[in-house]
């Protein structure tokens, strides 16, 4: 319940050198790293197991730092430590990748423990996830046009009519959206229910700071590949032959609106 639930009262009190300790020195609070040049801008609402996580982190090293926000502590501490051992393993591999102690003559003094170490870059350092009820305190943690990409990936269905205002796109929540989301960034979702399919895109549609990118656009776009597959969810309805429902969107320039 909220009541454990732990944020700041505003995205300027954040404290992210727990998450992202190679850019945030402890004790720094803020939305940007002290350099300025590092701050959180791509987010996976309800990241459930961190599948997407983990495969954008590796992929975009350097343009963005990734952050899973998820409800359940379980599923929550499971990604931290997923993350931590990713990192973990990164951080130990030999500098040179040719090499490893595979390659090393039996005869050389050199032990596999001398190898230099490096981090790698990226390493997993850009990937964090915190647990959060992203439907009540995404401003809290995000700041005006601080995102430039935000993914709602196979949300809960929440079937039931009287059910439907607890989805997770919902008028109210859209608005929200369109704060933390900077004009030009995207909006990603994806479904493998029809019906929530149809919801979402009708509210997006229905918002005048969001307009769909007509799917052939979207066609080849990286980002979206992962999105549609790299989640456990994504990977369950492949698993299954069943059908993904995707639909993108484009936060406009507030005079666009
Ligand atoms: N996106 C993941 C995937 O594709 O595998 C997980 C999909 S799962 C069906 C939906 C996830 O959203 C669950 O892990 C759930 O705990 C989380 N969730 C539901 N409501 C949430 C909320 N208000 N804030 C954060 N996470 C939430």
């Amino acid at each position: 319940n909220d009541h454990s639930l732990d944020y700041p009262p505003s995205p300027e009190e954040m404290d992210w050198s727990i998450h992202y300790p190679a850019y945030f020195p402890q004790g720094h609070v803020g939305s940007t790293s002290p350099t300025g040049e590092k701050r959180v801008e791509w987010a996976d609402v309800g990241c459930g197991f961190g599948g997407l996580l983990m495969d954008l982190a590796p992929k975009f090293p350097d343009v963005l730092m990734l952050a899973g926000m998820e409800i359940r502590t379980s599923v929550t501490s499971y990604v931290h430590d997923r993350i931590l051992a990713t990192r973990q393993s990164q951080s130990l591999l030999p500098s040179d990748p040719s090499s490893t102690s595979a390659s090393i003559p039996a005869s050389t003094s050199t032990s596999p423990d001398d190898l230099p170490t490096q981090r790698q870059p990226g390493g997993y350092q850009n990937v964090s996830v915190i647990r959060a009820n992203s439907m009540k305190h995404m401003p809290n943690f995000f700041a005006k046009a601080q995102l430039s990409k935000m993914f709602f990936l196979f949300p809960d269905p929440h079937f039931k009519l009287r059910k439907q205002k607890a989805r997770i796109i919902t008028t109210p929540l859209i608005a929200e959206y369109a704060h933390v989301l900077r004009p030009g960034g995207i909006l990603y979702t994806v479904t493998d229910v029809h019906d929530l399919h149809i919801w979402m895109a009708s509210h997006l549609d229905r918002h005048p700071l969001f307009r769909r990118i007509p799917d052939e656009e979207m066609v080849g776009d990286e980002v979206l590949e992962s999105a549609r597959t790299a989640t456990e969810e994504g990977r369950k309805v492949e698993r299954n032959k069943g059908d993904k429902w995707v639909a993108c969107y484009r936060r406009v320039e507030d005079d666009e609106a």
